[in-house]
């Protein structure tokens, strides 16, 4: 390459990437329920993320992490802001286009893994053919080709996490919303599991969210992490990590997986005090 090609190639690189979600000014407040006070739980905050990026969000329990997700996925409406996908306003209902996995165990025990794969294609009216197709590709991806007639109370609960995941992905998600997944699983598995979301994010180009109370799986799994306040929660920092689209889980021994993990932590503790009332925590 000649030196002002090169010079092109960093240039364009450095273009900003479109927005695929903008947050703007959003709150939101629970209504006072049965003598309990109202909840302020979230905001006002911003955010924009960008096409295909890989973005965390990490924050003391109780910050309004959930919150964030469910009004970005339309499952919540905020008390005030806008959320835009895709251009288009988010309200009431989650947009084509969005998948969202949740912490607890989501799969039907009534039904095999194939056919937890399938639900969501069987309620959208997908022919047979295609949808034999798509279900075939999403349970090979994950890695339970051998399991497609078990039940999940015959798999691990890694392996479990691994069909609700299926179950996302076979709806071609453009955007991923994931509320603390990995958070039942032992930390090997957790890890594990990371590898298997940056292999998906790679090869379906997909924007990803995750809430995560792991710092290790932020900084490991993440383009940018957004770091959240105690309630109401707000971004406080939000740090770019600088890892290369390919990449695994044996970043966890490089130099550079410390010095973010540790910057993410000192953000975190003042915060994780205040949020439990103890000692040091800001007044
Ligand atoms: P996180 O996911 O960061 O742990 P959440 O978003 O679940 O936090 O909750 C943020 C705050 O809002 C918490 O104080 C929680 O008790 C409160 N909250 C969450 N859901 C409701 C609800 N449906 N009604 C009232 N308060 C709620
Ligand atoms: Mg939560």
């Amino acid at each position: 390459m000649s030196d002002s090609a090169a010079l092109h190639a960093s240039e364009t690189a450095r273009v900003e990437p479109q927005a695929h979600v903008e947050v703007q000014g959003i709150t939101r407040v629970y209504p006072p329920v049965a003598g309990n006070p109202a909840v302020h739980a979230l905001g006002p905050l911003d955010l924009t993320l960008r096409q295909g990026e890989f973005f965390s969000v990490v924050g003391p329990s109780g910050c309004g992490k959930s919150t964030l997700l469910d009004v970005v996925a339309g499952l919540a409406a905020p008390s005030e802001g806008t959320v835009r996908f895709e251009g288009k306003p988010v309200a009431g209902q989650v947009p084509e286009g969005i998948g969202v996995v949740f912490q607890e165990d989501a799969s039907f025990p009534w039904l095999t893994v194939y056919d937890n794969v399938a639900f969501g294609l069987r309620r959208q009216g997908v022919n047979r053919g295609d949808l034999a197709a798509r279900v075939d590709y999403a349970v090979e991806f994950m890695g339970l080709k051998d399991f497609a007639r078990a039940y999940p109370a015959q798999l691990s609960g890694g392996m479990r996490q691994r069909v609700c995941i299926a179950r996302t992905l076979v709806l071609k998600p453009r955007l991923l919303l994931l509320d603390e997944p990995f958070g039942a699983l032992d930390q090997q598995t957790r890890l594990l599991m990371g590898d298997e979301v940056l292999r998906l994010w790679r090869e379906t180009g997909a924007t990803i969210m995750l809430i995560t109370h792991a710092l290790d799986e932020a900084a490991m799994l993440s383009d940018r992490v957004g770091v959240m306040s105690s309630r109401p929660g707000r971004f406080i920092e939000v740090l770019e990590t600088g890892w290369p689209r390919e990449r695994d889980s044996r970043i966890v021994s490089e130099e550079a997986f410390g010095r973010i993990t540790s910057r993410l932590w000192s953000l975190l503790r003042e915060e994780s005090l205040a949020a439990i009332g103890g000692r040091g925590a800001k007044a």
